[in-house]
């Protein structure tokens, strides 16, 4: 009886496994397909300066206009394309794109802006990343400290050395790295000192009861203050009240990107956004009066 209710199982987990990598295969395919027919597209999430009340950062998050399923999300296609390899030239089209819009805001009103990409473990061990990059720089005439590499914590795990190496020379062509999810994964703190990070980003997964969770609220003022003491600023993600805005800026904070500031937008969507939001008051009554 048991044996074969095992068997049984066995051979459903085993047809699950068999549809699973069909899938994937399928899945695969499709992304091909997504870069021939160019069906990505870079959404850009506003983040909040809490001293001056300036949005002059945003985070590219890239999705994909599926013909049939419609928008889809990026962790239901980045994995794959990570197994796959093919988020190498998925990679390249999000920097080519996001240098492309750097140059297409020159000389208009979003012409301060900055903006960050995600880079995975993967495209940060290929070996041309650093001619991809300075290739696209040059070519969109970018301004380096114009463009942001988020890296999560993975980086710190295998290859370090590489990786070393490849964040410096990032570091050295002008470009700011910043860590993101910062806390939830290989949470050695050396490589706040070791390496050249220039923004450290608390998950939201911190964020989302800070108000209510003593332990959070403590998490995330020591990370706050670790990096201050570093020199390094903080950006705080998933931020969705204005009970969560009041408790950053009052501990500090620099910058806040979530719903509650702004949702990611279609890149054209930013100006009225911009224009929308400038004149909403983030501050607080337990905010410091400004002299004067
Ligand atoms: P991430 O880099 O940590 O991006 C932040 C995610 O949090 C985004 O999800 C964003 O839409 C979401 N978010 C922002 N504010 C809030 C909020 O207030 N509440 C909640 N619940 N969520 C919020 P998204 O766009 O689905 O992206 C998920 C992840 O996919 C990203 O996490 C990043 O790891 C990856 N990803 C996105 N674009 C790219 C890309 O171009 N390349 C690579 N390699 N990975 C990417
Ligand atoms: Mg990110
Ligand atoms: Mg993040
Ligand atoms: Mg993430």
């Amino acid at each position: 009886q048991a044996k074969a209710t095992g068997r049984n199982s066995f051979q459903f987990y085993a047809a699950g496994m068999h549809q699973r990598a069909l899938d994937r295969l399928q899945l695969e395919k499709d992304l091909h397909l997504a870069l021939e027919r160019d069906e990505f597209i870079l959404y850009m999430q506003p983040q909040l300066n809490l001293a001056d009340g300036r949005q002059s950062s945003v985070e590219a998050l890239i999705r994909w206009q599926h013909p049939t399923r419609g928008l889809v999300p990026p962790l239901e296609f980045i994995p794959a394309a990570e197994e796959s390899g093919l988020i190498i030239p998925i990679g390249r089209w999000v920097l080519e794109n996001a240098c492309r819009y750097l140059s297409s805001w020159r000389g208009t009103a979003l012409d301060h802006m900055s903006i960050a990409i995600n880079l995975s473990g993967r495209e940060l061990a290929s070996p041309d990343l650093l001619e991809a990059v300075s290739g696209m720089l040059t070519r969109y005439a970018v301004d380096p400290s114009k463009l942001k590499i988020e890296l999560t914590e993975e980086i710190f795990i295998d290859n370090i050395e590489h990786n070393m190496d490849q964040l410096l020379r990032l570091d050295q062509l002008g470009l700011q790295l910043a860590i993101d999810d910062f806390g939830v994964g290989y949470s050695s703190l050396a490589y706040l000192r070791n390496f050249p990070v220039s923004l450290v980003k608390i998950d939201r997964s911190f964020i989302a009861h800070v108000v209510e969770r003593p332990d959070d609220a403590v998490i995330v003022r020591a990370v706050i203050n670790l990096a201050h003491n570093l020199g390094i600023p903080v950006v705080a993600e998933g931020i969705e009240t204005q009970a969560q805005l009041d408790f950053l800026r009052d501990n500090h904070c620099d910058l806040i990107q979530g719903y509650f500031t702004g949702h990611p937008m279609p890149a054209k969507a930013l100006l009225a956004h911009l224009s929308r939001t400038a004149g909403n008051d983030h501050s607080a009554e337990t905010s410091e009066p400004s002299s004067g």
